[in-house]
């Protein structure tokens, strides 16, 4: 049993975890943005005798570095927002199915689909993948997860039916409808 919880802590370790957002990229990207504008200005409508073209081009390039690199960090940023989302429904509430990710996310189950393989394809997601036939999410740590579950059968106090009864859920008899908990003994 040990050894399935280290493992299970093993594979969420080797995701990327909470990942950190690349703010000061974007700060730094706004700075250059704002350098090169005041210099654009400068040269534009500056008091200067020295206004050279070339300074006009070193303003345009410092413009137009500044704007990549805040455009490179927010797609970055939006990525990374999509994967603790993600991260935090699959690996931390345990949602292996489209049907249990796009409840939680309100949006449709194809949105999910394309969100999760962007994911894949862009590093982030690395132990899961999708099985589009069963609409579910599968991989190493989702089997880690399932052989954890433990499951039993037991006796409706009821009706005296079996009734197989899951870990952590409560369900009722099939036969008359009486609750049945599972109990750890
Ligand atoms: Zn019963």
């Amino acid at each position: 049993m040990a050894k399935l919880i280290d493992r299970k802590k093993h594979l969420r370790r080797s995701e990327s975890g909470k990942v950190l957002k690349k703010q000061a990229l974007r700060n730094l990207g706004i700075g250059v943005y704002a350098f090169g504008m005041f210099t654009w200005y400068q040269q534009v409508f500056g008091d200067y005798y020295y206004s050279y073209e070339i300074g006009r081009y070193f303003a345009f390039v410092f413009i137009a570095v500044g704007l990549l690199m805040i455009y490179r960090a927010t797609r970055y940023n939006l990525q990374i927002d999509m994967y603790n989302q993600y991260y935090y429904w699959i690996y931390q509430n345990e949602m292996f199915t489209l049907h249990e990710l796009a409840t939680a996310s309100e949006k449709s189950e194809t949105t999910i689909i394309r969100e999760i393989n962007t994911l894949i394809n862009d590093g982030f997601l690395k132990n899961i993948h999708l099985n589009t036939k069963e609409r579910t999410i599968e991989g190493a740590f989702v089997t880690s997860v399932k052989e954890q579950i433990q499951r039993k059968v037991i006796r409706c106090s009821g009706c005296g039916a079996r009734n197989e009864v899951v870990e952590n859920e409560t369900r009722e008899c099939e036969y008359c409808g009486r609750k049945l908990v599972y109990d750890h003994q």
